[in-house]
C-alpha cells in the first residue's frame, strides 16, 4: 500500500504512547508498521488498527535481530518497559531495549536513510540537582542503584544515536519524555496516575510513596503524541524536552485525582522507590521554539478524560469489583 506521507515504523507500538501513536499517524494519512513483543504492551491497544490497510504488526523483539522489509521513511524507536514496575521486573530486557535494541533500530535507519526518532526520557536527568530542567542539564544518575537498568539504558542510548548521526550521518532526533498519562495505561503497571484513579474509583485508599512533597509535572498522552509529531516532522536533532510543566506535589496530585473521580479514599502512604527524584519539571523553551509545541489539554481535563475511560474500561478488567 502506498502511502501520501511516509512509512513508518513504530517499535513498542502496542504499548501505552505507542499504540496512541499508531493513531495519530494513520489518521494523518501515514502508513505505520507496529513492531511489539507485546511484553508490556497489550495486543487490545491496537485492535481497531489491526484491518486498516495501512497498518502491519510485526510481532518480534527489537534487541534480537529484527527485519522490517521494504523501505522506511521514519523509525520511531519507543520499545522499552517503561514504568518501573515493568523495568524492576525486567532489568536485563530493559537494558538489552535500550542497547540492542536501539542498535538494530538505528540500523534499519541507516539502511533505509529514515529520520530514527529516540523515545527517551526525563529520567535520564535522574535525581536532577538543576530545576527546572533545560536538555544542557548533564543529570544526576546512580548508575548502579535499581533504577539505573531504565536510566542508563536510556543514556546509552542516545549516546549511541548520537554516534549513529556523527559516525554514519543518520538523521536522529532525541525525544525527552516527561511523565506522560492517559487512557490505555496498564491498570497494573505501578505509575502514579492509573493507581490513584483505579483505588479512588474501587474506593481503596490512596498510596501515596515516600512522603509525598516529591514533585512531578504531568502531560496528557495526546498532547505528548503531538509533540513527538513534531519532532518526527521537524529537523533538529534535539535532545528536545517533551512533557507538561505544571509541577505539583504527589500527595497534592493524589488529592485531585480523588476529588475528580469524587469518592471519599483516604490516602496512605507506602515506601518510596529508592532513587526516586525529589523534583521533575521540564523546561519547555526549546519545545516551543523549535517545534512550536506546548501542552494544551489542562491537568484536570486530562484527569477526567483518563478517569472516563477507566470507568468504561474497569468493570471489563476486573468484573467483581463495583466501580
Ligand atoms: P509501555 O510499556 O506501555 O510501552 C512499551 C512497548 O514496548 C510495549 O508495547 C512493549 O510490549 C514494547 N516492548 C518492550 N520491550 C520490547 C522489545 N524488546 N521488543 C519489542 N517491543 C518491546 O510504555 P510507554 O509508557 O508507552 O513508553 C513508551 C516509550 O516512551 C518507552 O521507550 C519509554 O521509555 C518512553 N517514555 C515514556 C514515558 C511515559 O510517561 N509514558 C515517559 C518517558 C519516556
Amino acid at each position: 500500500m502506498s502511502s501520501t506521507r511516509g512509512r513508518v515504523a513504530v517499535t513498542g507500538g502496542a504499548g501505552f504512547l505507542g499504540s496512541h501513536l499508531c493513531d495519530l499517524l494513520i489518521a494523518r494519512d501515514y502508513e505505520v508498521v507496529c513492531v511489539d513483543d507485546f511484553s508490556t504492551g497489550i495486543a487490545k491497544n491496537i485492535q481497531h488498527l489491526v484491518d486498516h490497510p495501512a497498518f502491519t504488526l510485526i510481532e518480534a523483539d527489537v534487541a534480537v535481530h529484527f527485519d522490517i522489509p521494504g523501505k522506511l521513511d521514519f523509525i520511531l524507536h519507543l520499545a522499552c518497559p517503561a514504568s518501573p514496575v515493568d523495568y524492576l521486573r525486567m532489568p536485563i530486557k530493559t537494558l538489552e531495549a535500550g542497547s540492542l535494541g536501539t542498535r538494530n533500530a538505528l540500523r534499519l535507519a541507516r539502511r533505509d536513510e529514515a529520520r530514527f526518532l529516540l523515545a527517551s526520557t526525563s529520567e535520564i536527568y535522574g535525581d536532577p540537582q538543576s530545576h527546572p530542567q533545560a536538555e544542557s542539564y548533564w543529570g544526576n544518575v546512580n548508575p548502579v542503584g535499581p533504577r539505573s537498568v531504565y536510566d542508563e539504558a536510556k543514556r546509552f542510548g542516545e549516546a549511541l544515536t548520537a554516534a549513529y548521526r556523527r559516525h554514519h550521518h543518520v538523521d536522529t532526533c532525541i525525544v525527552r519524555i516527561f511523565n506522560t498519562f492517559g487512557p490505555r495505561m496498564r491498570i497494573d503497571d505501578g505509575r502514579m496516575i492509573p493507581t490513584f484513579i483505579n483505588q479512588a474509583l474501587v474506593g481503596e485508599p490512596i498510596t501515596v510513596t515516600g512522603d509525598g512533597t516529591q514533585t512531578r509535572s504531568l502531560c496528557y498522552v495526546d498532547d505528548t503524541v503531538e509533540g513527538i509529531y513534531r519532532a518526527m516532522t521537524a529537523t533538529i536533532p534535539g535532545p528536545i524536552n517533551i512533557g507538561g510543566d505544571e509541577e505539583m506535589s504527589v500527595l497534592t496530585m493524589a488529592s485531585l485525582v480523588r476529588d475528580l473521580v469524587g469518592g471519599e479514599s483516604p490516602v496512605t502512604y507506602v515506601d518510596g522507590r529508592e532513587d526516586d527524584p525529589r523534583s521533575r519539571r521540564p523546561d519547555l523553551s526549546l519545545a516551543v521554539l523549535e517545534l512550536d509545541w506546548r501542552p494544551r489539554v489542562p491537568l484536570e481535563e486530562g484527569i477526567l478524560r483518563t478517569v472516563e475511560w477507566y470507568s468504561e474500561a474497569l468493570p471489563a478488567l476486573f468484573p467483581s469489583r463495583t466501580v
